[in-house]
């Protein structure tokens, strides 16, 4: 019997029901997980997403042809049912369920299960083949709270004050830096500077309702501006770029899951490192493995040396790595993993 869902040279693909996952190239139909440009491609005829990334896809992919789904709801294609439920990785992030001949398929996207004011949390969704993330599959990732890593930070911007610094924290642009403005929220005296980058998606959760710390823009204040114990958010992008320049004395951090590592740190030339990411630690992504209930298990991104072996000699479960072309720009450009 054909898969339910198969890999093929444009994306994860859906015979049965004929659309595709997370597609990247063009295709007439696909599902969209999230906003996170390995996962939303230009190009595509028709995108389906959930209700609340439409703004986001909007904006990434610049196109009007998205239709939407409410988390939960049920639709039709030929006789295959599918349903999105959420993710916990982004502002709208969704897995996908497809149901056919009572056989039932999850994938995941990226998801993780640590608490997130900008999004609603990962639901666990049973089914017999599960397809996963394992972008951090080894057991050295084990996040902290993100209450702690908070503190860190403004613990961290309170010393740069101290020493006359601003406090530059490079964190993605898409989710995790307005994770870290609603975590902020209620915890600054000063808004947060941002980067020009980080404006629009800073309006979109906004817009979407969600409360985050204030902030102001780097661009609209003058040049003889006192940076000092400031705290600014910039893509990781613009690190030792002309623009950290007009700072003077200042310090640079990231926010990252590769910060768990302290040579990724170093390697980086980075004063701080905070653990804060929006994929699953090896825990969560075990934990979420056995809940969903699946016998056999696809993992795609990242390096599954570990997983594999674990979830067939350890759960008894049935495990192979799909070759997707997803990677983790959201995490970080220069992904050297070296667990
Ligand atoms: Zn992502
Ligand atoms: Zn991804």
């Amino acid at each position: 019997m054909a898969e339910l869902i198969a890999l093929t040279d444009r994306g994860l693909y859906c015979a049965a029901g004929d659309f595709f996952i997370d597609a990247w190239k063009p295709v007439h139909r696909t599902f969209v997980t999230h906003g996170h440009g390995d996962h939303a491609h230009a190009g595509m005829d028709e995108y389906w997403c959930a209700q609340e990334s439409e703004g986001i896809l909007r904006w990434r992919l610049g196109t009007q042809n998205i239709r939407t789904m409410e988390y939960g709801e049920r639709r039709y294609f030929g006789d295959v049912c599918v349903s999105l439920h959420p993710a916990g990785h982004i502002l709208g992030s969704a897995q996908v369920r497809v149901e056919h001949q009572g056989e039932v398929w999850v994938f995941t996207g990226d998801f993780k299960r640590d608490t997130d004011p900008t999004c609603a949390p990962f639901e666990v969704v049973t089914c017999n083949v599960f397809i996963c993330e394992a972008t951090f599959a080894f057991p050295v990732y084990a996040w902290p709270d993100i209450k702690d890593e908070i503190a860190k930070i403004l613990q961290w911007r309170a010393q740069c004050e101290a020493q006359g610094k601003a406090a530059i924290l490079y964190a993605y642009g898409l989710g995790k830096s307005q994770r870290i403005l609603a975590e902020l929220e209620g915890h600054t005296a000063q808004p947060v500077l941002l980067h020009g980058a980080m404006a629009r998606g800073v309006e979109i959760y906004r817009q979407a309702g969600i409360r985050l710390a204030a902030t102001e823009m780097v661009l609209d204040l003058p040049e003889a501006t006192d940076f000092s114990g400031r705290l600014v958010l910039a893509p990781p992008s613009a690190q030792d770029s002309a623009w950290t320049r007009r700072f003077r004395h200042f310090e640079q951090a990231l926010a990252s899951g590769w910060m768990q590592l302290r040579g990724n740190r170093r390697r980086r030339n980075l004063q701080r490192g905070f653990v804060i990411s929006d994929h699953a630690d090896w825990r969560s992504l075990i934990a979420t493995v056995r809940e969903s209930g699946a016998q056999r298990i696809l993992a795609t991104h990242g390096n599954t040396d570990a997983l594999i072996p674990y979830l067939e000699r350890e759960l008894g479960l049935s495990a192979e790595r799909l070759r997707t072309a997803y990677g983790d720009e959201e995490e970080l450009a220069d992904a050297e993993v070296s667990a």
